[in-house]
């Protein structure tokens, strides 16, 4: 069986979690402390916060820009449910505009349209680790005095080019970016999430916030030698990135580099091996961004059966996995709180089809995910492509 993802882990996780269990000291303590300070610098971020996962990042980054209820964010429908639902964690409402069906990321030409009073934010997503033309989205986003946040739940090593020069997502350009390390990602700690960003007020923010609100940290009280009483200053949450967690997460930062290696390898192998496939998408990086290839999405041919592909490779033993869903269509946002936005600004959303979100639709109906993973060998890539093309009948 050929897997859909599979972390990469070695003796030194298993080690790092021992010692971390051996020192007594299991949450909020030094692993934490230094895995954030290595992200950061790897980022090239200023502040780094540890949280228990992307989600909670989102909700926390979010509330620092200011949103509320009754609030507005601007964001996709086409993307992982948490993006939308950290919105309504806000109570506030999911302004939903479509995806370029090239690179599955927000079309920013859709982004001024939908912005009025009660905008508070724009949520971007790199999708699937491909970045989304983040300097176009700042752009209308500055010009309008409106914050952005950066979903980079997948996104983290992925490149943008800047005035000729490479950066990492997760340096700042916009307020805030928010990293998954969930096992479906590019590195993992079982769970887990990070916040990345320049202001210092939003730091000081996410490490109260994550950890309800307590105006002493524990580490504090420890080493104090006088008595101190903490207080609790307002709503927070328990957002905790463990110890365990950060032990393992500084080991998988150090496998990074050759991680991304190996999947730009497998990416570009793909690319090679599947162009032959008449009328099948293949994704499209532009020139100024480097994806991390989180994950390899093909769109099938026209006529092309997604459910029959995908019985067809996984009764060859390849896992695979439909396009991204769009949140929209989901159950859980039928009875809204959600809108729509086209060329004609914000509209009330009900249905569970929408046609000004049309190409999120159609990638989520029309499009594969395949198996890429960092142990992934070349025969076993050679088998997922010609097991493609046999389901497609090419
Ligand atoms: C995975 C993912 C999330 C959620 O990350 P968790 O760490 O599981 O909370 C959010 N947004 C996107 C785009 C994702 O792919």
């Amino acid at each position: 069986m050929i897997p859909i993802a599979k972390p990469l882990f070695g003796e030194e996780e298993q080690q790092a979690a021992a010692r971390v269990i051996a020192s007594g000291w299991v949450t909020q303590g030094p692993e934490v402390a230094a895995f954030e300070k290595e992200f950061a610098e790897y980022c090239g971020a200023k502040y780094a916060v540890a949280v228990s996962s992307c989600t909670t990042a989102l909700h926390l980054a979010l509330r620092a820009v200011g949103v509320g209820p009754g609030d507005e964010v601007i964001t996709v429908s086409h993307s992982f449910i948490a993006t939308a639902n950290s919105i309504r964690y806000c109570r506030a409402t999911p302004v939903f505009i479509d995806i370029d069906p090239g690179t599955f990321n927000m079309r920013p030409d859709l982004v001024e349209p939908a912005i009025r009073r009660r905008t508070k934010a724009v949520l971007c997503v790199h999708q699937m680790g491909m970045p989304c033309d983040l300097a176009a989205i700042l752009d209308v986003a500055r010009r309008r005095g409106v914050p952005v946040v950066e979903d980079a739940a997948c996104a983290i090593g992925s490149e943008i080019q800047w005035d000729g020069r490479w950066e990492r997502i997760g340096r700042p350009r916009g307020a805030v970016a928010c990293f998954s390390f969930h096992p479906r990602k590019v590195i993992t700690t079982g769970d887990g999430g990070m916040l990345t960003t320049d202001n210092a007020e939003h730091d000081s923010k996410f490490r109260l916030w994550r950890q309800h609100a307590m105006s002493v940290p524990d580490t504090a009280r420890h080493k104090a030698d006088q008595v101190i009483f903490e207080s609790y200053t307002e709503l927070g949450f328990n957002y905790r990135m463990t110890d365990i967690q950060a032990a393992v997460g500084r080991v998988q930062l150090g496998r990074l580099p050759g991680i991304l290696e190996r999947r730009r390898q497998l990416a570009k192998r793909y690319l090679e091996l599947l162009a032959d496939i008449p009328g099948l998408g293949l994704p499209v990086e532009p020139p100024w961004a480097r994806s991390n290839w989180q994950s390899f999405c093909v769109r099938l041919p026209r006529g092309c059966d997604q459910r029959m592909v995908m019985q067809r490779m996984l009764d060859a033993g390849i896992a695979t996995r439909r396009g991204v869903m769009c949140a929209h269509r989901e159950p859980a946002f039928n009875r809204g709180p959600w809108l729509f936005s086209d060329r004609a600004g914000p509209q009330q959303g009900s249905a569970s089809s929408c046609v000004a979100l049309r190409e999120g639709e159609r990638a989520q109906d029309h499009c594969v995910l395949l198996p890429l993973f960092p142990q992934m060998r070349d025969d076993e890539q050679n088998m997922v492509t010609a097991t493609l093309h046999a389901a497609i009948g090419t």
